[in-house]
């Protein structure tokens, strides 16, 4: 039977590279021939991060890139302007690395199948315009996916503004069916951001959590500019994958049931983790990760160990940075954490700190994050909240510290404190900052807080029965390996 090659395609940012890259070392494993597209820039930072005895040649995966249209020397925080080079040159880019890919081959190693991140859903269309198969890979919440599928009923009916997805806020409707699907507005004090305000909450369905229309992750952003060209990229995104083939999500049935319902198709395949042989595997790190720390942990008492990472886009001020960086000196727990070389100012530690806390602790600037989760010695996770971030501490029974810094990372927040209850949130005081007491008092509450634990426990042990045999998500991933062979028998 002629071999399955699929080319990936995922968003050009951390977040979105490693999910996809599990999911081709899994296919891999599984006999599919995958080349990955990065970016030019993300594919150059991947490899240089690569373990010296990876072999992506060996085990299936070839890494390649396209260019993501910015000029030369754009500046690389410059969002808006990625999003929209993005749409306006990589379909054709990617038109031309398929071409080039199947002219070059013979028939048994032409691109079969085109896996593409849902926020690069145009590549979706150009799959289709070459009769080429497609699934749909959507790497945050199932929540925020059905957010993004009622986006064109809520400019409909006035609920947002077609610009900036903006809500307007002169509803009358409290609460009931509001036009053309199920909308409830309720009225409540905020429990999200701790502001004693009346906030206008909605649901989706009745099964659903409410949520706050002000924590609409395209509003999140802190730029206007930004703003507008999220909420369109998101907009042409969510109609341009309709027409894919398949739909996965890193997500775990058990975890988001009320969303499938409004999901259509969706087949969640989470939570992506590292294999059992690790050795074989790709990371799509942009950064080279620290081992070092591993062993460290295994000298510490288990479940003693603070671990803090805020993903790849946090930043912190350095007045915030010295803040945590006393909190953790107070608390007297040990500590791991990985301040990545973009976090802060380079001279943001407390006069002496790595030296003073030397015994107790170490600061790398990418940690092996699974490994680490998984490890006896961690008692929490304080963390921004990104949604593999929070699958990983899922999947691991970790309580969690939750800091979210901007877009999907509040409605995750909402997850792990308000619907799992797996963890606790940090309040920022009047002047924006999280200060040192609020740091301190929440690790001892939450390492105190036996419930809290426990439910962690819980929802590791679903996520882990998900992945097994018989288990939901395996259960998908392996229908989806099958439905993809019969296609194209
Ligand atoms: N990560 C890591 N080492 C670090 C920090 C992060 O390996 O020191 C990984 C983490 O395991 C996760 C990804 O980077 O898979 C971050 O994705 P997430 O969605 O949590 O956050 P984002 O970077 O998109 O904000």
């Amino acid at each position: 039977m002629k071999k399955i090659h699929a080319l990936v395609l995922p968003f050009p940012a951390q977040g979105h590279v490693i999910p996809l890259m599990k999911l081709s070392n899994y296919l891999s494993e599984h006999g599919f021939k995958i080349t990955f597209v990065n970016t030019d820039s993300n594919h150059e930072t991947v490899v240089a991060s690569l373990p010296k005895q990876s072999n992506s040649k060996e085990n299936g995966i070839r890494l390649v890139s396209i260019p993501d249209g910015r000029d030369p020397g754009a500046n690389e925080r410059d969002f808006a302007h990625l999003l929209d080079s993005i749409s306006a040159s990589m379909p054709n880019y990617l038109e031309v690395l398929i071409r080039e890919i199947n002219e070059s081959s013979d028939d048994d190693d032409k691109i079969t199948c085109v896996i593409a991140d849902e926020n690069m859903g145009w590549a979706v269309k150009v799959a289709k315009k070459m009769k080429i198969p497609a699934a749909a890979f959507w790497t945050a919440s199932v929540w925020l996916r059905t957010v993004h599928l009622h986006l064109e009923q809520m400019i409909e009916t006035g609920i947002l503004d077609s610009e900036e997805g903006k809500s307007k806020k002169h509803f009358t409707v409290i609460s009931g069916f509001y036009d053309k699907f199920y909308l409830k507005f309720l009225k409540l004090p905020d429990s999200l951001t701790g502001v004693p305000t009346q906030q206008q909450m909605m649901q989706f369905s009745p099964d659903m959590p409410a949520m706050n229309t002000d924590l609409f992750p395209w509003t999140l952003t802190g730029d206007s500019i930004l703003q507008k060209s999220f909420f369109r990229s998101i907009r042409s995104n969510t109609q341009d994958i309709r027409d894919a083939n398949w739909f996965l999500c890193n997500s775990v049935y058990e975890l988001e049931k009320p969303n499938f319902p409004l999901n259509k198709n969706l087949l969640p395949v989470g939570p992506l983790l590292l294999a059992a042989d690790q050795q074989a595997q790709l990371s799509g790190n942009f950064l080279a990760e620290d081992s070092t720390c591993l062993s460290w942990l295994d000298q510490q008492p288990a479940r003693s160990v603070i671990y803090l990472a805020f993903g790849s886009s946090t930043i912190l001020d350095k007045h915030q940075f010295h803040e945590i960086a006393l909190g953790l000196e107070h608390t007297g727990q040990p500590f791991l954490w990985a301040v990545r070389p973009n976090l802060t100012d380079i001279d943001a530690y407390p006069d002496g700190f790595q030296a003073r806390l030397a015994n107790r602790s170490r600061i790398v600037g990418w940690a092996p994050q699974q490994k680490v989760l998984a490890h006896k010695s961690i008692a929490c996770f304080v963390t921004h909240c990104g949604w593999n971030s929070t699958m990983e501490g899922v999947a691991m029974g970790v309580p969690f510290l939750c800091w979210p810094y901007f877009v999907d990372q509040f409605l995750n927040r909402s997850y792990i404190c308000d619907i799992w209850k797996v963890g606790l949130q940090l309040n920022k005081n009047e002047g924006g900052i999280i200060p040192k007491e609020e740091f301190i008092n929440k690790v001892k509450a939450l390492l105190a807080d036996e419930m809290i634990r426990a439910r962690a426990l819980e929802l590791q042990d679903i996520s882990n029965k998900s992945v097994v045999e018989g288990g939901t998500s395996m259960t998908n991933l392996t229908n989806f390996i099958e439905s993809i062979k019969c296609k194209l028998k």
